[in-house]
C-alpha cells in the first residue's frame, strides 16, 4: 500500500474516506497525509515521506509519538490482559496522580471527551433539577446532541444545531453566548435567573484556534452561575496537563472539570472530576446513570500514568522555551513577508491566524482568510511540515520537538507565508 492506494481503499470504506471529519483535509484541499508511524516529533506517511508534526494527535501527544516509557507501559499492561470489566490497580494509580496534580476530589474515567462533557451536564441537571445549558460560540465540547449547537450570531437565543439529526427539542435546551462577553452572560442570567443547570466553557478555547480569555470574563464565569444556582463546568480536555502539571488555573472555581487527551497518553480517554458530593450523584452511588465496557481500561491507564510521570515542572519549562522559540520565529517570518497573519500562543498551544490581530471571539476568528490558510497549509506540507488541516485547529508543540526542528519549521513558514499571500 502507498498513500494513494490507502486513500482509495479508505474512500470506499469510510464516509469522506476518514473516521473523523477534519482528517479529510476538506478545509485545506489536497490529499490528506496518511500516517503509517510516528517517532518523537516526526511522522511518516506510507510513501516514506517524513514530516515534523504539529498535529500531535489533536492534543494528546505531549511527549511526542511512541515515547518508550509509554509504549513499554502499554506493552506491560497488555501482557497482563486487556479488559476485565473489573476494578484494577492502574485506574487507582492514575486517579491518585491526577488528584495530586489537580486537587480534584473524585473522578470518573470514561472513553472520550465527548462522554465526559455529556455526563458532566447530566450530573449538573440532576444536581440542580434544571434543564438549560449555556455554552459559548465556537467552544467545542464533543459531539453529543445537546452540545452540537451553534451561535445565533452573538445573540443570546436558544440554539439550533449545526448537525442534522439533532432534535430541536434537545438543541433548544442549549443557549449559545458570545465568548469573552461578560455582559451577554449577565443578560442571560437576568433573563433566566432560575432555570440554568450549567455553564460549560473551554478553559482556553482552542477549537477555533486559540482565543485568549479575558480576565473579567473568567471572573464573571466564576461568579454569575454560582449566584444563580447553576454549575460551572470547565472543559480542560485540551488544557489539562497541557499548560501546567494539572489544570490550567483559568477557572479555579469550576464545580466540575472534564479531562481527556493527555491523561490517556495517546489512548482513548475522558474523565470527569469534582467534589465528592457531585461525583457521588453517579451510579451506583447516586441516580445519574453512566457506564462503559472499556472505562478505565488497563492499557489506557498505563499509558496515562507513564505520560504523567514524564510531566515534571522542568518539562513545562522546556515546552515553554521551545514553543516560544517557534512563536518568535513565526513572528519574524510574518513581519518579513508582510503577511496579514497573527500568532497566538499559550504554552505549547499555538495558532497562526490569517487575521491582522488576535481574535477575541468566534465572530472575529471566522473572519480569518481560510483560503490563505489553505495555501499556507499546502506549502508547509510540501516542505515536510504537518500542521493541523484547518485554520481553526490548534498546533501542539511536544517535548520531542528540538531546536533544529523548530528552526526548519520557521524557515518553511517564511516561504509558505509568501506562497500564501493573496496573488
Ligand atoms: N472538549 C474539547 C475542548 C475538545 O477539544 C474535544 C476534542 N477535540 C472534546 C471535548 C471531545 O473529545 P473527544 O474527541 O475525545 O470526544
Amino acid at each position: 500500500m502507498n498513500n494513494q492506494s490507502l486513500r482509495q481503499a479508505a474512500a470506499a470504506l469510510f464516509p469522506g474516506g476518514v473516521n473523523s471529519p477534519v482528517r479529510s483535509y476538506r478545509s485545506v484541499g489536497g490529499d490528506p497525509v496518511p500516517v503509517a508511524r510516528g517517532q518523537g516529533a516526526i511522522v511518516e506517511d506510507l510513501d516514506g515521506r517524513r514530516y515534523i508534526d504539529y498535529v500531535g494527535g489533536f492534543g494528546p501527544a505531549i511527549l511526542g509519538h511512541a515515547h518508550p516509557a509509554v509504549t513499554a507501559a502499554i506493552a506491560e499492561a497488555a501482557a497482563e490482559g486487556l479488559t476485565f470489566g473489573a476494578l484494577g490497580p492502574r485506574e487507582v494509580a492514575l486517579a491518585d496522580a491526577i488528584r495530586a496534580a489537580t486537587g480534584l476530589e473524585r473522578l470518573r474515567f470514561l472513553n472520550s471527551g465527548t462522554e465526559a462533557t455529556m455526563t458532566a451536564i447530566r450530573i449538573a441537571r440532576a444536581a440542580t433539577g434544571r434543564e438549560l445549558v449555556v455554552k459559548f460560540d465556537g467552544c467545542y465540547h464533543g459531539h453529543s446532541d445537546g452540545l452540537l449547537v451553534r451561535a445565533g450570531s452573538g445573540v443570546a437565543t436558544l440554539g439550533m444545531s449545526d448537525s442534522a439529526g439533532v432534535p430541536q427539542a434537545i438543541a433548544g435546551l442549549t443557549a449559545v453566548l458570545p465568548y469573552n462577553d461578560s455582559d451577554a452572560l449577565a443578560a442571560w442570567f437576568a433573563a433566566h435567573p432560575a432555570d440554568t443547570a450549567a455553564v460549560i466553557v473551554e478553559s482556553v478555547p482552542a477549537n477555533v484556534g486559540i482565543l485568549r480569555p479575558d480576565p473579567a470574563f473568567l471572573a464573571a464565569l466564576q461568579s454569575l452561575p454560582r449566584q444563580h444556582g447553576a454549575l460551572l463546568i470547565a472543559d480542560e480536555i485540551i488544557t489539562g496537563f497541557r499548560l501546567t502539571r494539572g489544570l490550567s488555573g483559568m477557572l479555579p472555581a469550576a464545580d466540575l472539570v472534564t479531562l481527556g487527551k493527555i491523561i490517556g497518553g495517546g489512548l482513548p480517554i475522558g474523565a470527569i472530576g469534582g467534589p465528592a458530593a457531585l461525583l457521588g450523584l453517579l451510579a451506583p452511588e447516586g441516580p445519574v446513570y453512566q457506564a462503559g465496557t472499556f472505562s478505565a481500561n488497563p492499557a489506557v491507564m498505563a499509558a496515562g500514568l507513564a505520560t504523567l510521570q514524564q510531566l515534571t515542572p522542568e518539562a513545562y519549562t522546556r515546552l515553554e522555551t521551545i514553543a516560544r522559540h517557534l512563536e518568535n520565529g513565526l513572528q519574524v517570518a510574518i513581519k518579513r513577508t508582510g503577511a496579514a497573519a497573527t500568532v497566538v500562543r499559550l504554552g505549547s498551544m499555538l495558532s497562526l491566524f490569517f487575521l491582522p490581530a488576535p481574535p477575541r471571539d468566534y465572530t472575529d476568528a471566522r473572519r480569518a482568510d481560510t483560503a490563505a490558510f489553505a495555501r499556507f497549509h499546502r506549502a508547509m506540507r510540501d516542505r515536510g511540515i504537518l500542521i493541523p488541516p484547518s485554520q481553526f485547529e490548534t498546533w501542539f508543540v511536544s517535548l520531542a520537538h528540538n531546536e533544529s526542528e523548530i528552526d526548519a519549521t520557521v524557515r518553511a513558514a517564511a516561504e509558505a507565508l509568501t506562497e500564501a499571500l493573496p496573488a
